[in-house]
């Protein structure tokens, strides 16, 4: 019987998502990561996301079959910049963004994802939020919420998303007229504001199975495409510029998951009180979801 799960997040390369047990975003991840009952969980992701199955699942083995698969966007942001965000702002509650090291959600009060950054915030009673490390991201939920947004850093972003312009996305509808355009909450403002809809992967997902339109431009990173065709063939996908691929997603590849499982290795090790602050804070955050 296979001793091993295999997760993979929605950027992955399509034939990597092709051999997982379950594709999807950081929240649906999370929420799976926790029921896996296998002795190994192979994590196909950036390292926090890994990370995060360790913390949320602490009696299996999490796997990364490439521990250099880091996200760009959580590693600008530092434990030491959050406290000192709390002694700027000491009536704030810090939500972090599920894209973040173990030790930054270990210093927060809670965590979110893009699927449920909104519900998060709005589920918290104080007024003032500090949200790290996506400022895109922090713009979407203050635009969404009556909170004040303090962002940290103040240029934290994902590089990818953050690359996508409004001339890209008019370049997409001038050779697809009358396409819908959906965009993920990482990318630009000014993107937002041209999109037709705005939602986190799984939103995505679940917005193109209803809507009616047939070709669909999609503003967030290429590998969620083969998840849209998959779960729509009836729809056309475009992507809004060939430039929204994650170079450290695409190092996990089937010939490092073949390695990892044969070497049960590397493992996924976490300092236990960091983790125990992190988990607590996503513990938090699932209650919510
Ligand atoms: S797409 Fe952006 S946020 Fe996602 S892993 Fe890559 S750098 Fe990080």
């Amino acid at each position: 019987m296979k001793d091993f799960t295999i997760l993979a997040h929605n950027y992955v390369r399509p034939e990597v998502q092709a051999m997982a047990d379950f594709v999807g975003d950081s929240l649906e991840l999370a929420q799976k990561a926790k029921l896996v009952t296998t002795e190994y969980l192979i994590f196909a992701g950036v390292d926090f996301m890994a990370e995060m199955a360790a913390i949320v699942n602490p009696s299996k083995k999490v796997i990364h079959p490439e521990p250099f698969s880091m996200c760009a966007m959580a590693s600008r942001v530092t434990p030491e910049m959050i406290l000192a965000a709390r002694k700027d702002y000491p009536k704030a509650a810090v939500v972090t963004y599920v894209n973040s090291s173990a030790a930054v959600k270990a210093v927060s009060d809670i965590i979110c994802t893009s699927a449920n950054a909104v519900k998060v915030v709005n589920s918290l009673e104080e007024k003032q939020i500090i949200f790290t490390p996506d400022r895109n991201l922090a713009l979407y939920v203050a635009r969404n919420t009556d909170k004040q947004v303090i962002p940290v850093p103040a240029l934290g972003c994902c590089p990818v998303h953050h690359s996508l312009t409004v001339q890209d996305i008019q370049d997409r509808l001038a050779e697809y007229p009358g396409a819908e355009v959906i965009v993920h909450p990482e990318t630009i403002p000014e993107v937002q504001d041209v999109a037709n809809f705005i939602g986190s992967t799984s939103a995505m997902a679940r917005h193109a199975k209803t809507t009616t339109a047939k070709v669909i431009i999609v503003g967030t990173e290429v590998g969620m495409l083969t998840r849209l065709k998959k779960e729509s063939p009836d729809k056309i996908f475009v992507a809004a510029s060939p430039l929204l691929s994650c170079a450290d997603m695409k190092m996990i590849t089937v010939e490092k998951i073949e390695a990892a499982i044969r070497a049960k290795a590397p493992i996924v090790q976490v300092d236990p009180v960091i983790a125990e602050g992190a988990r607590r804070a996503l513990e938090r955050m699932l209650a919510v979801s």
